[in-house]
């Protein structure tokens, strides 16, 4: 976070979340790192040229692994939405060759088709692919029935983050717009943006999410805290629990 230790590192979650219907229809939202590069110490040396961040996996596919254990069927995923492109969130993106939609801010997607590079931790490999239906959107915008894409600028030109609306409870994934609880709570910008540039946007969008936070029923899930609980505790959140 901004004005965090520069010598203290965190081993951080990377997060996805999933949507399901009651028919078994789901949505999910981001898609990790892509495993494949990071097994393979070719590809790994050629992109992940990184002082003081690296990539830990867990052994197999997490997406598709931890996907299956959420009894979520890939036949019956309807669309994916990326909350932006940095490479521990378009990884996955491979699995979507000729499959359904992805949906991504258009600043987001013109970001990283015309500027973003390797320092700017965007892979091109990782979303400039073959076969890929993406579909861009402007600012807040209903995805789907009870998901809302939340305009969340500043970590990235077209970060944003998702309110899924569970009846009378609201869950609002902030992903990188608030990595830690702290960010929310201490309306704290992220300590990664695109540059100085950003940091009037990244400051609108984390006094957004504090502000969703105080209204009734509704919860904030920073993106990459090791010690938020739903990370801990991968699982449902069911509408009538
Ligand atoms: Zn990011």
């Amino acid at each position: 976070m901004e004005g965090g230790s520069r010598t203290t590192f965190l081993l951080e979650p990377v997060t996805a979340a999933a949507v399901e219907y009651q028919n078994g229809d789901w949505i999910l939202l981001d898609t990790g790192f892509n495993v494949d590069v990071i097994r393979d110490p070719a590809r790994r040396a050629s992109v992940f040229n990184y002082e003081s961040y690296t990539a830990v996996v867990p052994p197999g596919d997490p997406l598709l692994d931890q996907t299956e254990a959420a009894g979520l069927v890939w036949s019956k995923l309807v669309g994916a939405a990326m909350s932006h492109l940095h490479l521990d969130h378009s990884g996955g993106l491979r699995h979507f060759v000729d499959g359904p939609p992805v949906f991504v801010q258009r600043r987001e997607w013109e970001f990283a088709n015309t500027v973003a590079t390797l320092s700017h931790c965007y892979f091109r490999d990782d979303y400039q692919i073959d076969g890929l239906t993406v579909v861009t959107v402007d600012g807040d915008t209903v995805l789907a029935p009870g998901l809302k894409a939340v305009d969340t600028p500043g970590h990235t030109p077209g970060h944003q983050s998702f309110a899924v609306s569970l009846g009378t409870r609201t869950i609002v994934l902030a992903f990188d717009a608030a990595d830690l609880r702290e960010n929310i709570l201490e309306r704290r910008r992220p300590g990664w943006m695109v540059d100085a540039n950003y940091s009037t946007a990244a400051q609108y969008s984390i006094d957004r999410l504090a502000d969703m936070e105080q209204e009734s029923g509704t919860e904030v899930w920073p993106g990459h805290d090791p010690n938020w609980w739903s990370w801990q505790r991968p699982g449902k959140v069911s509408v009538y629990s």
